[in-house]
């Protein structure tokens, strides 16, 4: 299937939901086909692809990092990224903190939650939240948006379980008030699991295969 037809086919599947086009390892000639169907928001999981794409491509485009980001590349992302989707330790915040008060700039970010505990995933476990919270509630540079999540293969039904656990967590900081830090976005559901995500109350699905068709081997899940 052609990109346009992917695309108009999640967008039949999707209502008041933030399509992220997940353009890893895919050239620019792909990113502009779909630019030019209007689609405007684009992931990138590494900084200096990232940063190539961002100057070949129209500015109105959103970019979303949706990659493990590493603190000395994320001086290279300020000014040029909608939205940090892979917030996911104290370090990383700091050094978000920090390079992006340096150039009077403010980071939109989301907290990665490891909900299956996977050692190859990023993200802070659920009882590291609390901590992870007063460090935020300090910064001055930094708003927190929302959730973002990767959880682990499984069942239709696995998918499910865990996007619930997801979702109840994000309801739970929805009720309490917070310095920096809002519930907006619950970032979660790709290509094979989105339509489930968005039963159980995502509001932004990242989409790479599903609009793009397969990737190479290097476009992994988790490179920064
Ligand atoms: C690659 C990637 C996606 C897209 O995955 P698909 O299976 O191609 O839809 C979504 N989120 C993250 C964090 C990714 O790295």
């Amino acid at each position: 299937m052609s990109i346009e037809e992917n695309l108009n086919k999640i967008r039949e599947n999707i209502s008041n939901v933030t399509l992220v086009a997940v353009s890893k390892t895919k050239p620019i000639e792909d990113l502009k086909v779909a630019y030019d169907l209007g689609q405007k928001d684009f992931g990138e999981n590494k900084v200096q692809e990232l940063i190539d794409k961002v100057e070949a491509l129209p500015k109105d485009i959103r970019w979303h990092f949706i990659g493990n980001l590493q603190t000395n590349k994320v001086k290279y992302l300020v000014g040029k990224v909608f939205l940090i989707h892979s917030l996911s330790s104290i370090k990383l915040l700091r050094k978000i903190e920090d390079e992006f008060s340096k150039k009077n700039s403010v980071a939109n970010l989301l907290i990665q939650i490891n909900i299956g505990k996977e050692e190859t995933k990023g993200g802070i476990f659920e009882e590291d939240l609390e901590n992870f919270i007063i460090e935020i509630e300090k910064c001055n540079s930094c708003k927190v948006k929302g959730i973002m999540s990767i959880i682990p293969k499984g069942s239709n039904e696995e998918n499910r379980y865990y996007f619930r656990k997801i979702k109840n967590i994000y309801d739970d900081l929805s009720n309490r008030s917070f310095k920096n830090i809002t519930m907006e976005i619950l970032s979660m559901g790709m290509t094979h699991d989105y339509k489930i995500a968005i039963e159980e109350g995502s509001n932004l699905i990242r989409v790479g295969e599903g609009i793009f068709g397969k990737r190479n081997i290097v476009g992994g899940l988790t490179n920064g």
